[in-house]
């Protein structure tokens, strides 16, 4: 059965750990939105391997990688990953095919991305200034360069000057030259060919065959360009919709939905989040979570589990089951808080509002859990863990509706928790039995 594996918060929930463990199961990882703002960390052994566009599932040899048409491609980061790949000892080989329709991330994508945070000043977003946002706005303006255009020498040379000109008049200092960008671009198209093809029709015959496709997401439900905290989000649909538009596969090939979810809250960049700690609690899940980004190494906010995100993503996303990372972090607290609704003035707020003022205005509702003094890090069966952490988890189900399947309790493979008997998916038998 294929299956989507994605994020039920604010992303950086620890997709990458889930994704490598469930991939020994699957034939084809497929990426579907986002960019190399994603970093997604996973630990092989001792060694920390972080993936920035490519699918997780590149560190097991059995496995095929697809980057779909919604996902968009710096060729230049793209090439650095592969290397660096090589080095640690993982060929990507032949086992990487990249849709001919994705868009292209070009140097003057990443210009006009810091000058549009500048120009925001104060109300910035708190872009990874990756270039991403900007080669959206083209995929949407309908000026945009797909992989496929590289191959068209006469066209492409076309759009790059359309394209760069456009941008100098945009940008008054600019001076950019289309020319030696053309040639570029040449140049990574040749390097790009061999794994150039329709991942749409990859994809439906690989699921024809038999042979069970993992799709991976990027960021997480509120960081999603129509289901987030807009315009504090990525530019792209990161939620469950986005696996059929960013891969051209039908929604009858997803056969079950995996969310996941850190045991707290984390966000990167600015927008509301309504469970964020301030001083000495947050600094005590920051500095046990080792919450700096993966890729911009920049802080994250730190607060509480808020079960109304999670019963949104559930909602928006339909979670089948959850996997709960980083239960180990909240090791050692004498009480830890839930948010199960918000306070609006007279009103109790369950659902997640659209509004951002309501938000601001809103104080989370807590439900206090007491916490526990023997350490859950490195337990591997669920029976083993404090009678409180087991409370902590089944309160989180009830609050949330979702059942949890997995629960991680550090970084490295080993560190999980699989609940054979959880109210989980089929699918996951499989992955139960070593
Ligand atoms: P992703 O983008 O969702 O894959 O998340 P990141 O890779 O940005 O962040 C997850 C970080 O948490 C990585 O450094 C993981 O190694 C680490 N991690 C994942 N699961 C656990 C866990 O259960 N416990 C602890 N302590 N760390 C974890």
């Amino acid at each position: 059965m294929n299956i989507a594996v994605l994020g039920a918060q604010w992303g950086d929930e620890g997709k990458g750990k889930v994704v490598d463990l469930l991939t020994p199961q699957f034939a084809v990882v497929a990426r579907y939105q986002g960019g190399h703002n994603a970093g997604h960390t996973v630990y092989v052994d001792e060694t920390k391997i972080i993936l920035r566009l490519l699918p997780s599932g590149i560190l097991h040899s059995h496995v095929t990688c697809a980057i779909g048409n919604g996902v968009v491609i710096d060729p230049q980061a793209l090439f650095a990953e592969i290397e660096e790949l090589g080095r640690l000892g993982y060929d990507v080989g032949s086992r990487l095919v990249i849709s001919e329709k994705a868009h292209l991330i070009l140097p003057y994508h990443r210009e006009l991305d810091l000058l549009s945070e500048a120009r925001r000043g104060e109300r910035k977003i708190g872009t990874t200034s990756r270039g991403i946002g900007p080669a959206y706005e083209d995929k949407i303006g309908r000026r945009g360069i797909r992989v496929c255009d590289l191959a068209d020498r006469t066209a492409l040379e076309v759009e790059i000057r359309e394209n760069v000109q456009a941008r100098n008049r945009l940008i008054k200092e600019s001076t950019l030259d289309w020319r030696p960008l053309f040639d570029q671009m040449l140049a990574y198209g040749e390097r790009l060919k061999p794994w150039v093809a329709d991942v749409s029709l990859f994809l439906a015959r690989t699921s024809a065959a038999g042979r069970p496709i993992l799709f991976e997401g990027a960021q997480g439900t509120l960081l999603d360009i129509d289901h987030g905290t807009y315009p504090f989000v990525t530019s792209s649909n990161s939620t469950i919709g986005g696996v059929c538009t960013g891969l051209g596969v039908s929604p009858k090939m997803i056969g079950g939905v995996l969310g996941v979810v850190k045991a707290y809250s984390t966000r990167v960049g600015e927008g509301p989040m309504p469970t964020e700690l301030h001083g000495a609690s947050g600094d005590r899940l920051r500095d046990g979570g080792k919450e700096f980004g993966s890729v911009t190494g920049r802080p994250r906010r730190c607060g509480w589990y808020d079960a109304v995100v999670v019963r949104y993503a559930a909602r928006i996303n339909g979670l089948d089951s959850v996997a709960l990372t980083k239960l180990d972090v909240l090791d050692g607290l004498e009480s830890i808080n839930v948010c199960t609704g918000y306070r609006f003035g007279k009103d109790v707020v369950t659902e997640w509002p659209a509004d951002l003022n309501v938000l601001a205005k809103s104080e989370p509702i807590y439900e206090t859990l007491p916490g526990w003094s023997t350490p859950t890090s490195g337990v591997r069966r669920y029976e083993d863990l404090p009678r409180e952490a087991q409370r902590y988890v089944a309160f989180l189900e009830e609050a949330t509706g979702v059942p949890v399947s997995i629960v991680s309790t550090g970084s490295g493979r080993r560190d999980t928790i699989i609940r054979e008997k959880s109210a989980a998916a089929a699918w996951f038998d499989a992955v139960t039995r070593p």
